[in-house]
């Protein structure tokens, strides 16, 4: 075989989520290309079963564990493999049996299985934005020494990442990441305060899963992903610029040194990211339809309104001062998340509840990732004892 016809085995880490499974439409779309050899779920073994017939993966991972003999005696004519439980995600990242994880899984449970995929020296195909906001530096680090890639999937940076292509050589003034503004844009706290699950997962551009969706609407997402880029293009907080940009269609823009800005553009698909991620350097020809300057003819900007939607204001606080701070500032929102998807706070309580766990748990400027993992703990006893839940 040449080096144009190897396959890439992927192992998509979530693969029955909103990334996930947009992950297997790339490579179905492209099985001279890609073939899928790992897919995990936490839950839906309906959708892994269905996932394993079709793509005959060499491992599959269910999550929860009491769903485990459901899913082996449904794979039991296949020689797919099945593991259950959290370690196995951990066991199956360190395998030899795939070149490129696609780190889908949401929130920070996705940080163990690609810290092994990058010890096991796999490239990475970022999704997970919450791995960077935990343990940036370290993931980073990791990632030099093991001389493994770190291809960003998220809309954002995957504009900033093709923008640098060619660049290596230039200086980055700044950075530019687009927002959508989420469906609450222009709303005051006196509208936030009503607002229901079912209208926050509403979001008016992009279809994904909830805990982000949700992020969306609040303006977090922005925040973790100002975070995010700090690490993947190693930027200072003063580098990082957000600007509301309702359509979408400008991904995000770099700015050099001598003020010229580059944008990569397109309709808002995540196809599109991860199909770049996986195929990187190359691209791939599609048929995904075009953005259309004549349908869309006007894109507009403006400031975020960090008064109103205050997750970012703490965001940028904990981007500032570093250290265990994004990772508490992480826990907690996933929990407020959680509570509020349950209808247990409203939409303004998640700020209060990460607001005040950040100012309780102890700061600690240069953790170790033991460190990270007790502070994650910390945050997320303390927040839960807030809501009481
Ligand atoms: P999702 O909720 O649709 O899917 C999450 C996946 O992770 C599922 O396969 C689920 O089974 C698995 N999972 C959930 N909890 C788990 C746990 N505790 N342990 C192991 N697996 C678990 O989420 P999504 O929208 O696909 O987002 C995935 C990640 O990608 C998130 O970090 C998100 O921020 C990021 N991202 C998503 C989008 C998007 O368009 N959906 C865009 C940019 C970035
Ligand atoms: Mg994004």
């Amino acid at each position: 075989m040449t080096q144009e016809q190897t396959i890439k085995r992927i192992a998509i880490f979530g693969s029955t989520g909103s990334i996930g499974t947009q992950a297997l439409e790339v490579i179905a779309a492209n099985p001279d290309k890609f073939s899928a050899d790992v897919l995990t779920a936490q839950s839906n073994d309906e959708l892994l079963v269905e996932q394993a017939l079709k793509f005959n993966p060499n491992v599959v991972v269910i999550g929860d564990e009491k769903k485990y003999t459901k899913v082996k005696e449904a794979l039991k004519a296949t020689d797919v493999k099945v593991f259950c439980g959290e370690k196995a995600l951990e066991e199956v990242a360190a395998m030899d049996c795939y070149d490129m994880m696609l780190a889908a899984i949401v929130g920070y449970a996705g940080l163990k299985p690609t810290l092994k995929a990058i010890e096991n020296g796999k490239a990475i195909g970022l999704a997970n934005k919450e791995t960077l906001v935990v343990a940036g530096d370290i993931v980073m680090r990791k990632a030099v020494e093991n001389k493994v890639p770190i291809i960003p999937v998220d809309s954002e940076h995957s504009a900033i990442f093709q923008c640098l292509v060619g660049e290596t050589r230039n200086r980055i003034e700044k950075i530019i990441l687009t927002a959508s503004g989420g469906p609450f844009i222009g709303r005051k706290p006196n509208y936030l305060v009503n607002v229901k699950r079912e209208h926050a997962l509403q979001h008016p551009n992009w279809s994904m899963g909830a805990k982000i969706t949700i992020d969306s609407a609040t303006l977090m997402n922005k925040g973790l992903e100002m975070i995010e880029a700090k690490w993947l293009f190693n930027l200072k907080p003063e580098q990082i610029q957000v600007v509301i940009h309702p359509q979408s269609i400008i991904h995000s823009m770099v700015q050099f040194e001598d003020g010229s800005i580059k944008a990569q553009m397109g309709l808002p698909d995540m196809k599109l990211p991860i199909q770049y991620a996986m195929a990187f350097p190359r691209r791939i020809k599609n048929d995904f339809p075009r953005y259309d300057f004549k349908k869309v003819s006007t894109l507009s900007f403006e400031e975020p309104d960090t008064k109103t939607f205050r997750n970012l204001a703490l965001a940028i606080d904990a981007l500032h001062k570093g250290g265990n701070l994004p990772c508490i500032m992480n826990a907690a929102n996933e929990i407020a998340v959680f509570a509020f998807l349950r209808n247990r706070i409203n939409f303004l309580d998640m700020t209060n509840v990460i607001e005040k766990t950040m100012e309780s748990i102890p700061f600690i400027a240069q953790p170790s990732l033991e460190e990270y993992f007790e502070s994650d703990g910390e945050a997320r006893n303390f927040a839960a004892d807030i809501i009481k839940l």
